[in-house]
């Protein structure tokens, strides 16, 4: 078993992170497909305009943290 990527948790079978970080990513990308139909915006823009909103959750600052340092999609 790995590790998530992001905590000390143990990855869930197929993903790269743990059960509370991969729901946060599923959350975090249904939120993006929505917001991507009215609003012409990148995936990194978003994540980016995400962590400076107030209010967003850790789990999903966290993810979106680590998803600019990686630089992919
Ligand atoms: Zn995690």
């Amino acid at each position: 078993m790995n590790e998530c990527a992001i905590c000390d948790r143990l990855a869930t079978p197929g993903s790269v992170y743990c059960e509370y970080h991969s729901k946060a990513y599923d959350n975090l990308r249904d939120a993006f497909e929505k917001w991507k139909e009215s609003l012409e915006i990148e995936w990194d823009k978003y994540l980016k305009q995400l962590l400076e909103t107030e209010g967003t959750g850790l789990w999903i600052q966290e993810i979106a943290e680590y998803i600019i340092q990686q630089g992919s999609i």
